[in-house]
């Protein structure tokens, strides 16, 4: 073999497992392999996960933070106000290297899959061909998806139907939309029906953002199911934010959980930027404004968690790390039993993984050898240390190496020789 991997604990919580490696994929995951390889790594019963896959990100805007000036109200409307004033200067190149960068970043967090949505509302397309070419370059090391997302309105902005379409047809893969930000609940639900035969007469998928509001009566996630239902969509469609329904009466929300369920629709909560955003009209009591994830769950929907941001006109916070993702998430929702922390870890890796359709993605025999070594036993003390990437494993090559973390302590009455790894 080319590669094992020895004394590895796994997400599901296997221990003392080595993973044998061939070429770019997985051929064997027992214990104790008889087999030999050219190259082997001691896991030292450390977690050795499947990458990790963010569901909702903005590649297009990441790293312009500052640019032309910082988000003073912190609202999600003057993000997309400031937006507004840095596109018209956008250039391909400036985008191209942003999101170079950016992937760097990820692949070194060990997140390699990210599913993008990009702003198809300036006719020069100019971020649609940026990320179509960062798509292409980054390949050999993460799965770059690219949703075509109206953001000024798929009815409001003039022509962002025919721009979302040449998008499509440039190589973007996912239809998106933004139903609450249309002028009238009319016009949002005119949109999704719109989006959503878009997709079905194409054989695509679909992710919009959903009533990313405080507002309870923003109920577009209603009629992106009731669609998804009808087109026969199942299984192909995601809602993202989905902050409204925090807000929403108990016995609506109880219709409305079965609804998505039936409909197979995934929902897509960012922790870090929905807390940021949400509740800023509130005085006190301030609401977090999260989507209802352990509801979500409980009814047996798949729920993913995405970055979202990463210093742009919303957040100015934020390193790629899905980890911080997890950890911000399972505060604000709550989510602190043993079972409900894994889940939080599974909403970053394997259920993400679905929600974008990769293939070969986990550690079975026949999967990629895609695998991230963390200095964490498991995937709840890899989401509270948000655990060192010690190694990050793209197709059977190490693409990254991080050191473990290590403090070298001589308090009085120890041995000036002890070395320990920090907080465990
Ligand atoms: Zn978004």
């Amino acid at each position: 073999m080319d590669l094992i991997i020895r004394n590895a604990s796994l997400p599901d919580g296997r221990t003392q497992i080595d993973i044998g490696i061939n070429g770019a994929r997985i051929v064997a995951v027992e214990p104790a392999l008889a087999a030999t390889a050219s190259q082997e790594i001691d896991a030292q019963c450390n977690l050795v996960t499947p990458p990790f896959v963010d569901a909702h990100f903005h590649m297009d805007a990441a790293l312009s933070y500052g640019l032309p000036r910082v988000n003073a109200s912190g609202t999600l409307l003057e993000g997309i106000a400031l937006w507004g004033e840095l596109k018209p200067t956008l250039t391909q190149h400036a985008v191209l290297e942003r999101a170079l960068q950016y992937c760097d970043w990820a692949v070194a967090r060990g997140l390699l899959a990210i599913r993008s949505h990009v702003d198809v509302c300036d006719p020069r397309l100019l971020a649609v061909e940026a990320l179509v070419e960062v798509k292409r370059r980054v390949a050999p090391y993460l799965d770059l998806q690219l949703v075509a997302f109206p953001q000024d309105g798929l009815l409001r902005s003039p022509g962002a139907f025919d721009n979302l379409k040449r998008a499509i047809a440039l190589g973007v893969d996912v239809v998106g939309g933004i139903p609450h930000f249309e002028r009238t609940m009319a016009d949002g639900a005119k949109s999704i029906r719109l989006l959503c035969e878009f997709a079905a007469q194409k054989g695509l998928r679909v992710d919009m953002h959903c009533d990313e509001s405080d507002d309870p009566m923003s109920r577009h996630i209603e009629t992106l199911a009731a669609e998804t239902h009808r087109l026969g969509l199942q299984g192909r469609v995601a809602g993202s934010h989905l902050t409204s329904m925090h807000s929403m009466n108990n016995d609506y929300v109880s219709k409305l959980l079965p609804l998505i369920r039936e409909a197979g629709v995934a929902v897509i909560a960012n922790p870090l930027v929905n807390i940021t955003l949400q509740g800023r009209a509130d005085t006190y009591p301030k609401r977090r404004g999260m989507t209802r994830v352990p509801e979500m769950l409980a009814a047996g929907i798949d729920v993913a968690f995405g970055h979202d941001c990463v210093m742009d006109p919303w957040y100015g916070f934020g390193s790629g790390d899905m980890l911080e993702v997890a950890h911000m998430a399972l505060h604000v929702a709550q989510m602190t039993g043993v079972d409900a922390s894994r889940a939080c870890f599974t909403a970053i890796t394997q259920t993400p993984a679905r929600i974008l359709g990769l293939e070969g993605y986990g550690v079975e025999p026949g999967c990629h050898a895609d695998l991230v070594w963390l200095d964490a036993r498991d995937p709840v003390e890899a989401i509270r240390l948000r655990a060192a990437r010690l190694a990050v494993i793209r197709r059977g090559q190490v693409v990254s190496r991080q050191p473990a973390a290590q403090a070298t302590l001589a308090l009085p009455g120890r041995p000036a020789s002890v070395n320990f790894k920090l907080c465990r």
